[in-house]
């Protein structure tokens, strides 16, 4: 197989590497950046211990050979990278932040399920990289949130329960998903509270009748689905409900893609989708 070699692009595309490369969204973000003008990729990084190293990143994603070829070490690639978009693992985004903060370079993470040390050391790497940083890279989500927040604004804790039902493919390995505690985070704005504290992740045999402006969440894994996410606003005698579906991974990547170009040439420091998207 064969396609554009990575090195033909224009000078001034902006140079992306894919950490994680041989992953579920790597390989999308891998398609996804050889579909959009502007930007290309010049390097794949995965763990040293993946099967995939040495094997050519475009093949693997089904785009045929484009002369990048996947390896376990950051740095030299980073070194001559412009960005780097990161969905692996809480642990290695942190160590990523690091590299990509001395480099000097854009940094998108979709990594979900951060820690709040975790997020803290995001936040210190932001001091010197340009961070975009979302449990959700997609355009419907991040304008779902956007509503969720206007109508926990609008209707009142003590007339209606805020309740959020997620669903995922098996292989998922965090719960709630980084999307359903971003839906969270924005009813709690509209709300005027912080999640934490107010959040009700987990309920199991007598828990006791709900706590008024109380935030649940509800967690269903199976299959194949991509992402699922109800927010529903439960009152007396009637209920809304906000949902969005994702049916491909391509929604994201098409997403970080875009996160990274806008980043490019952008004073340090940490952004969301929602910068990226113009709903701050
Ligand atoms: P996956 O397990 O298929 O892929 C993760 C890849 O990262 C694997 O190939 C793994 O080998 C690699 N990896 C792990 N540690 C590494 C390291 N130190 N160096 C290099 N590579 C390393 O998982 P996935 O379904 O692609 O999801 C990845 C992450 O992205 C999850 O946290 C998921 O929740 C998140 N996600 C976010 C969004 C979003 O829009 N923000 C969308 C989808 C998935």
């Amino acid at each position: 197989m064969s396609a554009t070699p990575a090195t033909d692009g224009p000078a001034n595309d902006m140079g992306l590497v894919v950490v994680g490369a041989a992953g579920r969204m790597g390989q999308t973000l891998i398609r996804a950046i050889h579909s959009i003008s502007g930007a290309r990729v010049i390097g794949a990084v995965e763990r040293a211990d993946s099967p995939h190293l040495g094997k050519d990143a475009g093949e693997l994603a089904g785009i045929g050979i484009i002369n990048v070829p996947i390896s376990d070490d950051p740095l030299p690639v980073f070194a001559k990278a412009d960005g780097v978009l990161d969905f692996t693992t809480p642990a290695s985004t942190v160590e990523f932040a690091g590299y990509a903060a001395q480099a000097r370079i854009v940094h998108v993470i979709g990594t979900t399920g951060c820690s709040t040390d975790d997020n803290a050391r995001i936040a210190a790497a932001a001091r010197h990289a340009t961070i975009v940083k979302s449990g959700n890279m997609s355009l419907g989500v991040n304008l779902l949130a956007v509503l969720v927040e206007q109508a926990a604004r609008a209707l009142d804790a003590d007339d209606f329960d805020i309740e959020i039902l997620e669903m995922h493919h098996k292989h998922k390995v965090d719960a709630p998903s980084g999307t359903a505690l971003l839906l969270g985070e924005a009813a709690a704005a509209g709300r005027g509270i912080e999640l934490s504290g107010n959040d009700v992740r987990v309920r199991d045999g007598h828990t006791g009748v709900r706590k008024t402006g109380s935030i649940g969440f509800a967690t269903l894994r199976g299959g194949s689905v991509v992402g699922d996410h109800s927010v529903m606003l439960a009152g007396t005698g009637e209920r809304i409900t906000l949902s969005h579906h994702a049916e491909d991974r391509a929604i994201f990547a098409r997403g970080a893609v875009k996160a990274a170009l806008w980043a490019r040439g952008k004073k340090p420091g940490l952004y969301s989708m929602r910068d990226v998207l113009g709903l701050s």
